[in-house]
């Protein structure tokens, strides 16, 4: 098969080379120089919405309603726009093969693909219950989200009969996101995880007894402290049912199954420094090997606000950290240079009348605020974070916005202010908390 050449190259055609492609065409990349090749179907579109709009049964989100850039409130990239610019968006190819040293890909179907400066862009993947041997894993009715099709076999699923049963393994964001989608599609929703509480890695127990009385109210019935140990199935291979290790077996026509993901790094592994299972890059998102990049969900990269290298699954990152990219690459290419990455981790989720936002880190002392009753009309409230002094993370549930500047001096919840002040010894001594509106 014939070979093809590009200047620049992104693999992965996820929410990471979206927005890097349309930094190149701001950048004023020339028509045949940039080539996007995703294992998609799709041209790159804002992920987050799979697990929300996409599978409501009304107000339902499709493509191309969610391609990127709305998400963030820009222009949407269909297909056209990539043609227009001259953007070779190669579709439904799969790169099996990586050499750094020879600058060549090569696709699951044999293509081969040379370019000057790549732009590793692949994401995360699920982990899946099958890669640690839990029985019956492989049945059918099980499901994972993080690809459209992924998202389409599920809403088959929903649809293809009535009274279902469903069993969410899994209590992080895509667990809670997934059963409150289940619920709103009036299904039988039962949630189950091992920890204490739900989404243990950012909520505090305050937190999340608010969710989790607010979940129990809508008809979400939780189980707290086991795990699926193996899943029973019929003569068709359908699952039937949720083996749970407190000896529990739960009824499952569907299962749903959101226990976490691992970056997609394995094309690259031994030609590429990684860390903390990522690729390790720079503030520029450069990597160990000269022209290759990484940026979003597979890029460890300096956090320069705690001083340590770190990778983070947020599409926020992911938006920012291809445009940073990009503007290096293009800046380095003129003899310039753009100022190092200095994000503020940022993450949001929604699910039935919810919505909220995470910015900062989730360490050191937690003072709980606003109405968190699950009863509440307005569930309103927040939580912050304080370290050595600073606050360093803030959450809003049902806010409009959060802005923070956090180790400095102002955080603006919506209508909740904190405000701190700073010392000369570099300490927030004193702080005070307004609720105007309350
Ligand atoms: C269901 C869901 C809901 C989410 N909701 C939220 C949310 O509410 N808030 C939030 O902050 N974040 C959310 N996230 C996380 C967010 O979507 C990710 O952080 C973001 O998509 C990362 O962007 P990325 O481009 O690095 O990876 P991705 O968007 O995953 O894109 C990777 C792309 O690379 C392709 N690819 C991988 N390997 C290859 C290969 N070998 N060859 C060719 N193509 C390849 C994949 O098919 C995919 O198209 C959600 C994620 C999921 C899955």
């Amino acid at each position: 098969m014939a070979e093809k050449s590009f200047k620049y190259v992104i693999v992965g055609g996820g929410v990471a080379a979206g927005y890097a492609a349309r930094e190149f065409a701001k950048q004023g990349v020339k028509p045949g120089e940039l080539a996007v090749i995703s294992k998609e179907a799709v041209a790159p579109y804002e992920r987050p919405a799979l697990s929300k709009a996409y599978l409501f049964p009304e107000g339902t989100a499709r493509l191309p309603g969610f391609h990127v850039c709305v998400g963030s409130g820009g222009e949407r990239l269909l297909p056209e726009w990539y043609a227009e610019k001259g953007i070779s968006l190669i579709l439904s190819t799969e790169i099996v093969k990586a050499d750094l040293s020879s600058k060549t890909l090569a696709s699951a179907a044999g293509e081969t693909f040379k370019y000057q400066i790549l732009i590793i862009a692949t994401g995360s993947t699920v982990i899946k219950l099958s890669d640690f041997g839990v029985q019956g894993a492989d049945a059918k009715n099980i499901f994972y989200l993080r690809e459209i099709d992924d998202a389409d076999k599920l809403v088959e699923a929903i649809k293809a009969k009535k009274n279902l049963k469903a069993v969410v393994v899994g209590g992080g964001y895509i667990g809670l996101e997934l059963s409150a989608a289940l619920r709103v599609n009036n299904i039988d929703a039962t949630m189950v995880y091992p920890e204490p509480w739900c989404m243990p890695r950012l909520f505090t127990a305050g937190i999340a007894a608010f969710y989790e009385g607010y979940y129990a109210n809508k008809g979400v019935k939780i189980i707290k402290g086991t795990v699926a140990v193996g899943f029973g199935t019929n003569e068709n291979g359908e699952v039937t049912d949720v083996k749970l290790k407190d000896g529990r077996v739960l009824e499952a026509d569907i299962v749903v199954v959101g226990v976490g993901g691992k970056p997609l790094a394995t094309l690259f592994k031994g030609q590429v420094e990684e860390e903390k299972g990522g690729i390790k890059t720079d503030a520029f998102f450069k990597t160990s090997v000269p022209d290759v990049y990484a940026v979003g969900d597979v890029a460890t990269f300096p956090l320069k606000l705690y001083g340590e290298l770190r990778r983070v699954e947020h599409v926020d990152h992911a938006r920012k950290s291809a445009e940073q990219a990009v503007k290096a690459i293009f800046a380095s290419e003129q003899g310039k240079s753009v100022d190092e990455y200095d994000y503020l981790p940022f993450f949001y989720s929604r699910a039935f009348d919810l919505s909220w936002q995470f910015y900062g880190d989730n360490v050191g002392e937690t003072v709980l605020f606003g109405d968190s009753s699950p009863t509440s009309t307005t569930h309103k409230f927040g939580s912050y974070w304080i370290k050595d002094g600073k606050v360093v993370g803030a959450f809003l549930e049902s806010g409009q916005d959060l802005l923070c500047f956090l180790g400095n001096k102002v955080i603006l919840l919506d209508d909740f202010y904190i405000v701190c002040r700073e010392e000369s010894n570099g300490l927030i001594l004193s702080f005070w908390v307004f609720f105007p509106s309350m």
